[in-house]
């Protein structure tokens, strides 16, 4: 092999290009692999701790969620469990805390009572909890701001002892130092290395960052966020696709108001999921309320610049104004998007998103919440202009030719061990490499009974 080459060259160090990273010096016969980072460590963008919502979403309270995407989801979730058992990162990483979802009302109470006789069968742990038990684990569901209790029906559907929240970014570290322990493959990591082109000569691939350092490679991933789609553009893939940034923002408290994460029934014309509020571990269990839902003309939240990539990625046509036109002619998405803008602006802001997280916490009062400053990422949201509609959730381009694109706006935390191991099973067959599918299985998806 030319000594200078790479077996696969990773665009990105979120948590999806850092678990392809573990899982190909882990499980593969790999030799030689890289990762390039554009900033100066690991997952400062939608993987940072303050970016989302921290949760491991295994299908069990996520109401827009089918029978048939839980059963998906769940497996994906549990390698992310297995791996931190498997390392002892719980209590360190990883978080077990009480969860559920929410219905308030009786259409809303009967859907969750369905749900729960439906979903038990996959989730034999899930519970169904009426107002007095709701009251004993979570009281501030039930108590108004009068201090009486709530005159609503209410039930919720959860879980007390289940790994529910972890913190992505120190997971997305986890990936890379561990890769690197296995000193058969060489895996070098480059920080602060922005790729800037990529083109394939003959069968290499050729990866310049913005210094021109030329990196060589055999294969190609692109998990850059809400990036990949714009290096896809650079080089004429996925020219049918253009993408929406829905920026997320948070309001927080600064005490735990909340025991565990409660989530809420999903309007299913809503591409995201309904507020919920979330101990958050980066702030001692304080409760963060989100996210919040906002189209911002760029694709890195706090960080500069980035207002280019986003026009050139949206790819403004008639296919884009007539999705965009869909969609607002529908008056709940329309009201959505008008109401997600009013909780940015200031004060009034705060009034609006006060009401909703009331929708939880009846006595939640304006001294108890503010703005989370800093908070928030960007899910890159796709819209698929052959069909005219916006893509819910994950996409993936695999030109079949050596190079793949990730796109991941959400779960994409929680997936990002069964996407790298969809994209491992590709690169092995690309490059005639042997993945251990046996020892990944065996570590990362048989069930773990301890959980149960
Ligand atoms: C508000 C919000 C709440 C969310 N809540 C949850 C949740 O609770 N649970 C969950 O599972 N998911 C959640 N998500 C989704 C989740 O955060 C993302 O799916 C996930 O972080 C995506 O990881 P990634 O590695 O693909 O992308 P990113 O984390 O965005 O990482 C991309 C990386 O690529 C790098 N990069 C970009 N361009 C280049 C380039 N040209 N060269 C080199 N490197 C480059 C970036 O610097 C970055 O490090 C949430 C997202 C948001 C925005």
């Amino acid at each position: 092999m030319n000594d200078d080459v790479y077996e696969v060259v990773i665009v990105g160090g979120g948590i999806s290009g850092s678990a392809l990273f573990y899982e190909l010096s882990h499980y593969t016969d790999m030799s030689k692999i890289a990762l390039l980072e554009k900033y100066e460590e690991a997952a400062t963008l939608n993987s940072n701790a303050r970016a989302n919502s921290q949760t491991i979403h295994c299908g069990d309270i996520e109401t827009n969620y089918t029978l048939e995407k839980a059963k998906k989801v769940k497996r994906t979730a549990k390698m992310v469990e297995k791996y931190c058992l498997q390392y002892g990162y719980e209590d360190e990483i990883m978080f077990k805390h009480q969860k559920m979802a929410i219905g308030i009302g009786y259409s809303e109470c009967r859907f969750i009572t369905n749900r729960y006789k439906e979903f038990k069968s996959l989730y034999p742990y899930l519970e169904l909890y009426d107002k007095a038990t709701l009251e004993e684990i979570e009281p501030n569901l039930i108590v108004d701001e009068q201090g009486n209790g709530r005159d609503e029906e209410i039930v919720g559907m959860g879980a007390k002892n289940q790994y529910t929240t972890v913190n992505f970014k120190a997971l997305s570290e986890t990936f890379l130092k561990n890769a690197k322990k296995n000193e058969q493959v060489q895996a070098d990591i480059f920080f602060n290395s922005p790729v800037d082109k990529i083109e394939k000569i003959e069968d290499i691939f050729h990866v310049y960052t913005k210094d021109k350092k030329l990196y060589k490679s055999k294969m190609v991933v692109v998990d850059a966020g809400a990036h990949s789609l714009f290096l896809a553009h650079k080089m004429g893939y996925g020219l049918h696709y253009g993408q929406l940034p829905m920026a997320g923002s948070f309001y927080k408290t600064d005490r735990a108001i909340l025991k565990g994460k409660v989530y809420m029934v999903q309007n299913p014309k809503l591409p995201f999921a309904a507020l919920h509020g979330d101990p958050d571990v980066t702030l001692d269990g304080a409760t963060r309320f989100g996210p919040t839902a906002l189209v911002l003309p760029k694709l890195e939240r706090f960080k500069s610049g980035t207002y280019m990539d986003f026009f050139k990625t949206l790819k403004l046509d008639g296919n884009v104004f007539k999705i965009f036109y869909d969609l607002l002619k529908d008056s709940d998405i329309r009201n959505y998007i008008l109401r997600n803008f009013l909780f940015e602006v200031p004060y009034l802001g705060k009034r609006a998103f006060l009401k909703d997280a009331q929708k939880i916490i009846p006595s939640l009062t304006m001294n108890d919440i503010e703005y989370a400053k800093g908070f928030g990422g960007v899910r890159g949201q796709i819209l698929d202009k052959e069909n005219q509609k916006l893509m819910l959730g994950e996409a993936s381009i695999n030109t079949g030719e050596g190079i793949i694109f990730n796109m991941t706006p959400s779960p994409g935390a929680t997936s990002c061990l069964g996407n790298a191991v969809r994209d491992v099973q590709l690169i092995c067959d690309y490059l005639g490499k042997n993945f251990d599918e046996e020892r990944f299985n065996k570590d990362l998806t048989e069930e773990d009974a301890t959980n149960e």
